[in-house]
């Protein structure tokens, strides 16, 4: 499922090109994960502003054409991925197919969603301080990347609570978009095992977690994110973390930093990977 990295490269393909787009239809396919939320009519001749990611979904600004008419200047489409979502902004975008099931016509070309399993969604929002956008979004934790969020704020949010550390990062109302192949990556680069309670700790593992994380989610967007579910960006770009992994999918062979033996548990129905001899409590 196309997680916080794959979400980046997405964004980072698409926001130069969508900026200034002037919106000339839309296509609606099959039902999505939540209904769209607006008339598509509505949407002819706004125009697109920059496009930001928040955790897994993107905001796409889409102002009114004339500024002193438009009722709601902060309105915007907010887009999630689902389980096997991907866009693609092309010129000839071609026929739609049977996953094709949102597309927006610009002056910049079609903004294409593909998704097979219909868990991704694509809403109006009157703001993305509104509702449905701000309800989807009120959960969600700390941006990784956000020079705001500390180690300390990490530890504070950990301190008290029994649940295993892995358990609670992919839970995502700590730290935003850390799903299992990154989790038990950056785990094991900071050397905490994933059964860790929480609470257990200290705050210097937590400013190890917290650097690990980021490297980790930095080395898969400049990676291209990962392929693992045939992951492709606007660009048609396949990602290459996975062949970087340390330990996730490599059960029974050996850590490259210890020479310990990579094990599989299975925690909350997930399989997570990690070493044995420098992972630890
Ligand atoms: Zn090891």
């Amino acid at each position: 499922m196309p997680e916080l990295p794959e979400v980046e490269v997405t964004r980072a393909s698409l926001a130069d090109r969508l900026q200034g787009a002037q919106v000339r239809g839309v296509r609606l396919g099959k039902p999505l994960r939540w209904p769209l939320g607006v008339a598509p009519e509505q949407l002819h001749g706004r125009q697109a502003g920059t496009l930001l990611r928040r955790g897994k979904y993107l905001w796409l600004p889409l102002a009114g054409s004339d500024p002193a008419a438009d009722a709601t200047p902060g309105a915007g489409l907010l887009l999630h991925l689902g389980m096997s979502g991907s866009l693609n902004l092309a010129d000839t975008p071609g026929e739609p197919g049977p996953h094709d099931h949102f597309e927006l016509h610009t002056s910049r070309g079609t903004l294409r969603l593909t998704d097979p399993r219909r868990f991704g969604a694509v809403v109006w929002s009157d703001a993305l301080q509104a509702d449905p956008a701000a309800k989807l979004l009120a959960n969600l934790g700390a941006e990784p990347f956000d020079p705001a969020f500390t180690p300390l704020q990490l530890h504070a949010a950990l301190r008290g609570r029994r649940t295993p550390i892995k358990a609670a990062l992919l839970a995502g109302d700590v730290v935003v978009g850390a799903g299992n192949i990154y989790v038990s990556e950056a785990l094991h680069r900071a050397g905490i095992d994933p059964r860790t309670r929480c609470g257990s700790l200290s705050r210097p593992r937590c400013e190890r977690l917290l650097a690990a994380l980021r490297l980790t989610l930095a080395r898969a967007i400049d990676l291209g994110g990962s392929t693992l579910r045939d992951f492709k960006d606007a660009h048609g770009m396949a990602g290459a973390f996975q062949d970087e992994a340390l330990v996730y999918g490599r059960e029974g062979q050996t850590c490259a930093r210890c020479g310990g033996t990579i094990r599989r548990i299975v925690q909350a129905q997930r399989s997570t990977y990690f070493c044995g001899g420098c992972q630890r409590r």
